[in-house]
């Protein structure tokens, strides 16, 4: 059969690491065409993940702000919330992006192809248009980019509109009175503050002993505490064997040590995890490896077993997370324009990836944590600034935050570093970057930090850890 489109690089899947990929690609002369079953480009990120959740977890701060200022002797009164209105800003946010992608890609002639894509061969890929009909394309490099999509719990009944996965969570039908959150992690965090802000009654279920397992557990009491404080009720070492669609509720049986009181809600959502689509693609059709989970593994060039095919983003592995996706297709699309030329042969490099809950407070690591290091016998040793010794974060009257630094005791280079506390997500960058320039105690506590700003605290712990700051307690 005769292709329809030919092309040098085709980019399956038009996420952060798709369109970033094939821009950069497009922007290195490759002839790029872009594939998307969806109408809008931008993938899981800009249109049900990272930018959504982040538009109504600004509303929900706002809500939370303005009830708080009656501390400050100003009253707001209590917050009347239209839905519709909220809906409409959140989605004119994702909106102004994925236009804002459309027209990169026009400006770059990328050209763009909508449908699902799947691997005939080794370099042709067939597309099948929601009209039904299908276009074959030729290409001589392939980046793959067809992210994750939630995992869905068995025995759910997931035809009832009230059992929710993060993308029915992000479409705020309505604020249910009573919620149930299943899974404790980053997602299901941020959607239980952004539904208990609107006023919905919120039941956390964890499996785990912690939520947010992953991140060290003294991160998360402040958040935990806070939780708690609000009325959202935790519930850890905790599963729910059994949903039932009943006519009034959702019926619930849990199991484990800590079940809550409660069984019927009025909406449930489902956030325990991720599953990569690399099993959804026809890869065997290309030859190209995928492991039992759906993951497609790759080299440090991105490729995968199949040399002129790459793979990035969710489905190469976790963290699944944006910034890792966006750099990978960069990489990715590096590696295949400048294939042949040793000169330009690039490689991943990065030393670590951030991660950050965008809860209130927010949560936010870098590198190793405190947990690792102990578990892998790092000698290591912690520089611990608490926010109560903030100026600003008093101001702010915001105080239950610290902000913690790992060196490595021989070297006293950082190696990881922690921050809970309000903006934690954007003071983590800087760790990133000691990380990454290998710097040591004395380059962050003699780095002149701006007074009185929440970032000093970076600065501070590392005093803390050098012994310059000794009377905090
Ligand atoms: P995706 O974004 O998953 O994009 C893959 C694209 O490929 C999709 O558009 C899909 O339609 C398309 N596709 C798949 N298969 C095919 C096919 N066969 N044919 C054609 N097209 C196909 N990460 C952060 O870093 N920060 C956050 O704050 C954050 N918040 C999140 C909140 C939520 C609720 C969720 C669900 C995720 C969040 N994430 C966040 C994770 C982030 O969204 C992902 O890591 C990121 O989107 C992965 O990018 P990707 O390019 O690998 O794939």
């Amino acid at each position: 059969r005769k292709a329809d489109v030919e092309c040098r690089l085709l980019v399956l899947g038009s996420g952060p690491g798709g369109y970033t990929a094939a821009f950069r690609a497009a922007d290195l002369g490759l002839d790029t065409v872009l594939v998307e079953r969806y109408d809008n480009l931008g993938g899981v990120c800009l249109n049900v993940g990272c930018i959504p959740s982040k538009a109504l977890l600004h509303a929900a701060d706002v809500i939370d702000q303005a009830q708080h200022a009656s501390v400050y002797g100003v009253d707001f009164g209590k917050p009347t919330i239209t839905l519709d209105r909220l809906r409409g800003y959140k989605d004119k946010v994702v909106g102004q992006l994925t236009k804002g992608l459309a027209g990169m890609a026009k400006q770059r002639k990328v050209r763009v192809v909508a449908g699902t894509g799947s691997f005939v061969s080794p370099n042709e890929i067939e597309v099948a248009g929601a009209d039904g009909n299908t276009q074959l394309i030729r290409f001589e490099q392939c980046i793959i980019a067809a992210g994750s999509q939630a995992l869905k719990l068995p025995g759910f009944p997931w035809d009832d509109p009230r059992i929710m996965d993060s993308t029915g969570a992000l479409e705020l039908a309505e604020v249910p009175q009573r919620l149930l959150v299943v899974g404790g992690g980053i997602i299901g965090l941020e959607m239980a503050t952004v539904y208990r802000a609107l006023g919905a009654e919120v039941t956390v279920v964890e499996l785990a002993d912690q939520l947010m397992p992953g991140a060290d557990r003294d991160l998360v009491k402040p958040l935990a505490d806070r939780l708690k404080k609000q009325g959202v009720s935790v519930h850890l070492k905790t599963k729910v064997v059994e949903a039932k669609a009943g006519e009034q509720a959702i019926e619930v049986t849990f199991d484990g040590e800590n079940m809550p009181d409660a069984n019927a809600f009025d909406r449930v959502l489902v956030a325990v995890g991720r599953s990569p689509n690399g099993g959804r693609i026809g890869a065997d059709k290309a030859g190209i490896d995928v492991t039992g989970r759906g993951f497609i593994e790759v080299d440090r060039q991105m490729r995968t077993n199949v040399p002129h095919i790459f793979a990035i983003g969710d489905l190469v592995g976790q963290p699944m997370l944006a910034h890792k996706a966006t750099h990978e297709g960069k990489l990715a699309a590096e590696v295949a324009a400048g294939e042949g030329d040793p000169d330009k042969s690039r490689e991943w490099v990065a030393r670590v990836i951030p991660s950050v809950a965008y809860t209130d407070p927010e949560i936010a690591w870098v590198g190793v944590t405190e947990n690792e290091a102990r578990a892998k016998g790092l000698k290591v040793g912690v520089g611990r600034f608490p926010w109560a010794a903030s100026g600003r974060a008093i101001g702010l009257d915001r105080t239950e935050g610290f902000t913690k630094l790992v060196f490595d005791e021989a070297t006293h280079r950082i190696l990881g570093a922690g921050i809970v506390g309000v903006h934690a997500g954007e003071l983590i960058a800087e760790a990133a970057l000691a990380i990454e320039m290998g710097a040591e105690v004395a380059d962050i506590a003699h780095t002149i930090h701006p007074h009185p700003t929440l970032s000093e605290s970076v600065a501070m712990a590392a005093e803390v850890y050098d012994g310059t700051i000794t009377d905090l307690y």
